[in-house]
């Protein structure tokens, strides 16, 4: 038995005993949580129960985002040893399974997520983890920083698909967590000038922090109009859009150049229409992102170099006794908020 925040049901949590799964295997370490991030999908499933197929019917451990101290390791790890700092990938794949031998491990069906029913999540003091999706963390890289490592990895995701070439000007669509980690990686991708675009002020004053990213209001005009303007007519190469909302994908196509990328990184709730003919006649490459694969040392490098910083964009901090009041902020959408992160004893 464990301390865990539990998701009973749609809007009921609590800090309580729940009993996990805590068998150390040959080849998996027990980490000490230090920091978990709240993510989009945790307060999804807070207020709403589900995300598409996946329904929330038992009770569930939230988080997936963590950064913690390996404290035992098991018979057949040689790469870690106890009191190594690391961040956790949360996807267990089944790693002998065809999707995975493709080097599409992300997209095995068989693969285990944590927080995505009826996997457990990581809200809890301790958690068994496959080794080889545990990544040290650089000395210089705080736990608070290797916590952001899940979101900013899909992020990287999205720009390695976009094959940015160097001097890329590049627009993102809607200026959250993932739409401001999508500028920064886009920027250390090689994009020369990143246009964000988003209706809140807040949002566009965080954006505007960081050199290369021009923030611009969806309410001053169609973003269309707005990116022809600031490219002299010729259109953005790549379009990143972490909205998630239909109302972006209309008229996406002006947003970009001929021969320009579009990637779908925001999940939309419900189907979306999309013009193909305005794809078609720029003969625009769409892509789309599930999560990520092989990429968190990527991301952990950029943090530690110094080309990506996250700190401005942990905007709240809670400790684990706090978390049901962490959860209910984070349902707050408050402007000025953008991760939230929840401290765990220890
Ligand atoms: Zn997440």
């Amino acid at each position: 038995m464990a301390e865990a925040l539990v998701l009973e049901r749609i809007k009921q949590l609590s800090l309580r005993e729940i009993d996990l799964p805590q068998d150390l295997g040959p080849g998996d370490v027990r980490i000490r949580t230090e920091v978990v991030g709240i993510c989009g999908s945790d307060v999804h499933y807070y207020l709403h129960g589900r995300i598409g197929p996946f329904v929330v019917r038992e009770p569930m451990v939230l988080g997936h985002e963590a950064a913690g101290i390996v404290v035992e390791v098991g018979t057949e790890v040689a790469d870690l040893t106890a009191g190594d700092r690391v961040c956790v990938e949360p996807g267990v794949p089944d790693f002998s399974s065809r999707a995975a031998r493709l080097g599409l491990y992300n997209l095995d069906p068989s693969l285990s997520f944590w927080a995505t029913p009826p996997i457990h999540g990581c809200l809890t003091p301790e958690v068994v983890h496959p080794a080889n999706l545990c990544f040290k963390l650089p000395h210089n890289v705080t736990a608070a920083q290797g916590a952001m490592v899940e979101p900013l990895a899909v992020c990287i995701q999205a720009a390695t698909k976009a094959q940015i070439s160097p001097g890329d000007k590049a627009v993102v669509l809607g200026a959250g967590p993932i739409g401001l980690m999508q500028a920064l990686a886009a920027l250390a991708s090689g994009c020369s000038e990143v246009f964000i675009f988003d209706p809140l002020d807040n949002k566009l004053a965080l954006a505007a922090r960081y050199d290369g990213v021009t923030p611009l209001y969806s309410r001053n005009g169609p973003p269309a109009e707005q990116i022809s303007e600031a490219t002299l007519g010729w259109g953005a190469d790549v379009v990143f859009e972490c909205s998630g909302a239909s109302a972006a994908f209309r008229g996406i196509a002006d947003l970009l150049r001929p021969g320009g990328t579009l990637v779908a990184v925001g999940m939309p709730i419900d189907p979306v229409a999309v013009d193909i003919v305005s794809l078609q006649v720029k003969e625009i490459t769409l892509r789309t992102i599930f999560r990520y694969a092989n990429v968190y040392d990527r991301a952990i490098n950029l943090l530690a170099s110094g080309q990506i910083n996250l700190d401005p964009l942990i905007t709240g901090t809670f400790s684990f006794a706090d978390s049901i009041q962490a959860f209910e902020r984070a349902s707050e959408g408050r402007p000025d908020d953008v991760k939230i992160q929840i401290i765990m004893p220890g």
